[in-house]
This record gives structure tokens, C-alpha cells and sequence, in this order.
């Protein structure tokens, strides 16, 4: 047994739950208000013990296992939930390779190191003569000694290789000094030196608190650039890092809330001020991983921004891109003549407070902190500030200003959640930019990506206050469906753009990871999704991509079907994975309608008559879902048996058969 399965063996889904989420016992099921967005209105959280899984049958429409709950209530990844959920079931996670613990060994050096040279920095401006005049300049700059001290900031002595004599007498070599790039080997194969020389010293921490790097002022106005950062290196990456989240995290926490400014010393100042909250970014341009670092839960994300930055096109780029960024999901939505499709929509958005016209946040926050707060109270939706800077620098008067304009806002209009709100957005910027709003939301609903409503459904069963409808009694879901789907992916990666495309032809979503349950699969997936479209989807990339974690269910994968499906035509294989899908679908389908009818009955029983009226519209909505699924089902005459179990016959399809999806 894996790890994974035997911590999954050992607890019980309803008992961790129950430590986050108040649930109440619904029949089989367990029921409460969802602890991953907002609405206390309907207990649209189910947990179901028998099959050890969890949804949400509201509007984040998540679901999954022990694993991706406590990766969603924790914002952590998938090997931080397991060592938590290890710990808590008593499982000992297989000690580490020999490779992995030399790895970590060396790693650890650096990070000695990083806070040897971070503390060796601090001692100098703290006491040598040679640092009289940066105790001056951090004095002119009103940082107190507290903070100097909780920001352990530093000086870097104004010599060729002063820290590289320090050190290398005390247990470290050169190639450490290198590694963590505190010195600087020229390429010629001269001696190295050291890289920081008469600087003021600013440790960079991760969340945990581990110096990863330095940045460093510049203290003479000759010196070139001002600000200097440590370069990439095993343990510092700038693109990935928020410079002060080891102390912020924590307030972020307290108030849902992560400020992001410029540099670090505008969040040394704030810090100072009593603004702990806020983090800087580390270069020019804002990042993906920045934004995961802080994007989840319910954190509302502001930034503060300086008026010539707010204004440039390279912030506005960087910001439309931080919109696409924030997490994605996937809702079932009705569509008006009865078919269902997936709609994605950000669920999180992103602010942004313009500063003052020729101020920094130190400036602001000199006014005091109510000055600051309402700043930021003011900040403005992302989206609503895109719109303004773009309608102000486009010129409306000619028709290439509006079609430019339609072309930057509606592909971001049609991620907005609210429908009246999207077709009031499109609706006020026809008036601004002088268009017929009916072109506006033709263009809208214009999207290739969206799912066109199937007309073929016929009306549908009302669920309210009647026996759930005649599907078979729920079962589990066939084990091994997931598993089968990821395998297929992996011997042959270019089916899942064809089977996606088919899907798509018979108006179902494309294969995401919330089709999957299991939490291994989803991350499994994720590193599918990516390798399918590398240039040359190799096994062993595929094992880096998804780490040691998986490496064994990966092995498992190969082992237990790859040599039966390389065996195959590739049409077949192709035609098994649509089938595998659609079977997986056509399973999650039922089971989700039964439980939910059951539900609805329950609370009927219970007397509470509005939460089975609202699992009831559930249950409709399911319901078409699965018509659907069982039309497609049809039309592809896969009669709910999928390849593995069908006899061996290689046969390849006739062309004429293709031509038919
Ligand atoms: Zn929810």
C-alpha cells in the first residue's frame, strides 16, 4: 500500500471535516455551510463517508477527497497536506533517497550560510566605523533600531573581498560563496570577489523565514544600479519570492488582506509604521508564482501602485495577466434551452490603489495609517481600472480606437461570474465608446472557447417533492476509471487534444482536473496537461515534472496498462479515452443525483422545506447533465463499455466511422 492509501486508510474524512466545518448528519450524508466561499444561506457542503469524498454543490462547485480538502482549507500543495495528514494518522512517509538527503545536506549548508553572511552584515553596520555614514542615511530614512533589527538589515564593507576572507577561514569554500552568489567569479578565471561592496544589506527571506538572497542599496551616487539583487540561485529565484511575507503572512491572515508595493524598503517603512500586510514584488514586472504565493482562500489582493507605474503598459499588461492567473473554476451552468456547459470564471479578483501623484507609500503612510487605510479601501476592482486607463489612452473618435478597445475589455468581460453584471459592463462601455450595444454582446458571446446550448434535450423531470428520478441505485464509482483515463494520457499523449476536440464537437467541456476525485489524480493531470504539449512528451520529463511523490503511482500507471495499449491502433486508444471520460462523467453524474435526491428527501423529512427545494433544482440540473453525457454516449455508439474490457480486437476504425464524430 502507498503512503497516500494508507493515510486515506487510516482517517476518516467526516472526523477532519468536522475540526473546520460545522456538519449535521443528512441521512448517509453529512451537510454544512461551505467553508470555501461566502454563501450561509444553503448548506451546499456535502461530505459523504462511503465513498470518503466531499462537494460543494454551490457556487465553487469543488469537490474531492481528504487531500484536496485539506490542500484547499490549508492553501498548501499536494506534499504539505500529505506530511500534515501523515502525521495526523501516524504513517511514516518513506525515508528519503540517498541523492535526495545529499541534496538536502547541501541545501542546508547554503542556508547556514545565507544567515552566517545575513547576521556577518548586521554586526558591520551595527558597529564598524567603516558603516558611520549608512547609520546616517538609514537615520535620515527615520527607521528605528527595532526595525533595522527585525529586518536585520545590513552593511557590506567597501574592500574587494572582505566577506570572501571572512568566510572562507570559517568552513565554507568558495564554490558555497558562488553558489549563493555572494561572490562573483568572472568568467576570464581571475580570482572572485565579492559581489556586494559598500551597500546597504536587506536579507530576503522565504515564508519560512530562510534568507534566500540579499538586496542591496547602493550608498555613493556613482554606484551602478541602485538596487542590486542576489541572482538566481538553487535557493533564490526573484520571480517566485514576495520580499517580506515571512513577517506578513500573519497579518495577511488577520485581516484577508496582502498589499503588494514596489520596493522593499516601501514595506520596511510600512512595517515601521504599523502597515504589516504588505509585501513588495522583486523586480519590475508581477509573476505568476508571486501571485500563488498569496492568491487563495478569500485574501483580497491589492496593488498599490505609484501613478507612473499604474499608467504604463507594462503594468496594464502585467495586470490583465495576474487577472488570467488567479484561480480558475469550473461551473456547471444551465443554459437557456436546457443543456449545460462549463463556464470558467476567476473567483478572487485583484485590486489596484493608485498612489498620489509623486508619492510612495512612505509618503502616504507619513500621514498617518488612517490616511493609508482609506487608500486602500478605495482600491478599485482590476478590471474596473484596466477599463479606465485603456478608454483614456485610446483615441474613441476612430474605429480602429473602438475595435482596439472592444478587443482589450471583452475577453475579460467574459470571465466575470455575474451575468447581469457582465451585460451591464457591456451595456455602459457601448454608450462610452458609442456602439450599438447589440454588437457589444454578440461579440460577447462570441467566445470559441464556450460551449454552444444543445436544442436536442427534451423537457426535464421536475425532482420537487417526488421520489427521485429512476436511475440505477448509486454505486461507487468504478475504481481504476481515473487511473485508466491518466494511463491512456500517458502512453499516448496526443489523444487528449482529440479527444478534447471531440468532446468539444458534442458540446461537453474538455477533460480538467475537476473531473478527477482523487487528489493524486488531479495533480497527476495537472502535470499531463502540460506534457502533452511539450515538444517531445517524454516519460522521464513527465517524472520530473511530477516529482518523486507520484513517481511510484506513476510507474504503476505504465506497468499495470501501458503494454496493452501500446498494442493498440492509435484510433482505438483515442476512442478509448472519450469513453473513459465520458463513463467517468456518467458515473460522477449519478452518484452526485442520487446522493443529492436522498438529500433533498432528508430535508424534506427534517421540514426544512427551502434546503430541498434548493437540492432539488440540484438534482434537475444534474439530471440534464446526464442526458447529455448519455446523448453523447449514443452518438458515439459506445455502449458504457470501455476499451480494456472489450475483446481484443485490433481492428483499426474505418474511415468512414471517424468521419462520423
Ligand atoms: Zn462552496
Amino acid at each position: 500500500m502507498s503512503v497516500i492509501d494508507e493515510v486515506k486508510s487510516r482517517l476518516d474524512i467526516v472526523d477532519i471535516i468536522t475540526e473546520s466545518v460545522t456538519l449535521k448528519k443528512s441521512g448517509q450524508s453529512y451537510t454544512g455551510f461551505c467553508p470555501f466561499h461566502s454563501n450561509t444561506k444553503t448548506p451546499s457542503f456535502v461530505v459523504f463517508p462511503h465513498t470518503q469524498t466531499w462537494r460543494c454543490f454551490g457556487a465553487c462547485a469543488e469537490g474531492g477527497d481528504l487531500f484536496s480538502f485539506i490542500m484547499k482549507r490549508e492553501g498548501c500543495d499536494f506534499k504539505e497536506a500529505l506530511t500534515l495528514l501523515a502525521h495526523r494518522a501516524g504513517v511514516v512517509v518513506e525515508p528519503p533517497t540517498p541523492e535526495a538527503t545529499q541534496q538536502e545536506a547541501v541545501q542546508h549548508k547554503l542556508f547556514e550560510l545565507n544567515a552566517a553572511a545575513a547576521l556577518y552584515f548586521h554586526q558591520l553596520l551595527l558597529n564598524s566605523s567603516a558603516a558611520a555614514t549608512t547609520r546616517q542615511y538609514i537615520a535620515q530614512r527615520t527607521l528605528t533600531t527595532e526595525t533595522i533589527a527585525t529586518f536585520q538589515m545590513g552593511y557590506a564593507l567597501h574592500q574587494r573581498d572582505a566577506l570572501k576572507q571572512h568566510f572562507m577561514g570559517r568552513g565554507y569554500s568558495e564554490a558555497d560563496l558562488i553558489a549563493v552568489g555572494l561572490l562573483i567569479q568572472p568568467d576570464d578565471g581571475s580570482e572572485s570577489y565579492d559581489r556586494f561592496r559598500h551597500r546597504l544589506m536587506i536579507p530576503i527571506r522565504n515564508p519560512k523565514g530562510q534568507v534566500i538572497g540579499f538586496g542591496a542599496r547602493a550608498l555613493a551616487d556613482t554606484q551602478q544600479p541602485k538596487y542590486l539583487n542576489s541572482p538566481q540561485t538553487a535557493l533564490f529565484d526573484k520571480s517566485a519570492t514576495l520580499f517580506g511575507l515571512d513577517l506578513a503572512k500573519q497579518h495577511i491572515h488577520q485581516k484577508n488582506q496582502v498589499i503588494i508595493v514596489e520596493g522593499y524598503m516601501d514595506v520596511i517603512q510600512a512595517y515601521q509604521r504599523g502597515a504589516r500586510n504588505v509585501v513588495a514584488q522583486m523586480g519590475t514586472a508581477f509573476t505568476e508564482p508571486q501571485l500563488k504565493l498569496v492568491a487563495g482562500r478569500h485574501t483580497q489582493i491589492v496593488l498599490a501602485l505609484d501613478s507612473d507605474a499604474a499608467g504604463n503598459a507594462a503594468t496594464l499588461r502585467s495586470l490583465s495577466l495576474a487577472r488570467q492567473w488567479l484561480p480558475k473554476k469550473a461551473r456547471p451552468n444551465l443554459t437557456t434551452r436546457g443543456g449545460v456547459d462549463y463556464e470558467a470564471y476567476t473567483s478572487q479578483e485583484l485590486y489596484v490603489a493608485a498612489l498620489p501623484q509623486g508619492q510612495d507609500p512612505d509618503d502616504v503612510l507619513k500621514q498617518g495609517l488612517a490616511v493609508w487605510q482609506k487608500l486602500i479601501d478605495q482600491a478599485m476592482p482590476a478590471l474596473d481600472f484596466y477599463e479606465q486607463i485603456i478608454l483614456k489612452q485610446t483615441n474613441l473618435q476612430t474605429p480602429q480606437g473602438k475595435a482596439q478597445v472592444v478587443h482589450e475589455l471583452m475577453p475579460l468581460y467574459r470571465e466575470i461570474e455575474d451575468e447581469v453584471e457582465k451585460t451591464a459592463r457591456v451595456q455602459q462601455l457601448a454608450r462610452k465608446i458609442g456602439l450599438d450595444e447589440r454588437l457589444l454582446i454578440a461579440e460577447l458571446k462570441n467566445n470559441p472557447v464556450k460551449l454552444a446550448p444543445t436544442k436536442t434535450l427534451a423537457p426535464q423531470p421536475v425532482l420537487n417533492g417526488k421520489q427521485p428520478a429512476p436511475f440505477e441505485k448509486a454505486k461507487t464509482v468504478p475504481s481504476g476509471l481515473e487511473e485508466y483515463c491518466l494511463a491512456i494520457i500517458i502512453t499516448q499523449p496526443t489523444t487528449l487534444v482529440l479527444a478534447n476536440e471531440m468532446l468539444e464537437k458534442h458540446r461537453l467541456a474538455s477533460l480538467t482536473m475537476h473531473d478527477f476525485n482523487q487528489a493524486d489524480n488531479k495533480e497527476i493531470f495537472r502535470s499531463l496537461e502540460l506534457w502533452t504539449v511539450s515538444e517531445v512528451p517524454r516519460f522521464e520529463i513527465l517524472l520530473d515534472m511530477v516529482g518523486e511523490l507520484f513517481e511510484p503511482k506513476l510507474k504503476f500507471l505504465l506497468n499495470h496498462w501501458h503494454r496493452q495499449l501500446t498494442l493498440l491502433p492509435l484510433e482505438q486508444i483515442g476512442r478509448g479515452l472519450i469513453s473513459c471520460i465520458i463513463e467517468m462523467r456518467a458515473s460522477y453524474c449519478k452518484k452526485n443525483i442520487n446522493e443529492v435526491a436522498l438529500l433533498q428527501q432528508e430535508m424534506q423529512l427534517q421540514g426544512d422545506y427551502q434546503s430541498s427545494h434548493y437540492y432539488g433544482a440540484i438534482a434537475t440540473k444534474h439530471i440534464e447533465q446526464l442526458t447529455l453525457i448519455n446523448l453523447t454516449q449514443k452518438s458515439l455508439s459506445i455502449s458504457g463499455q470501455i476499451l480494456a474490457r472489450t475483446n481484443n480486437n485490433n481492428k483499426p476504425l474505418s474511415s468512414s466511422r471517424l468521419k462520423s464524430y
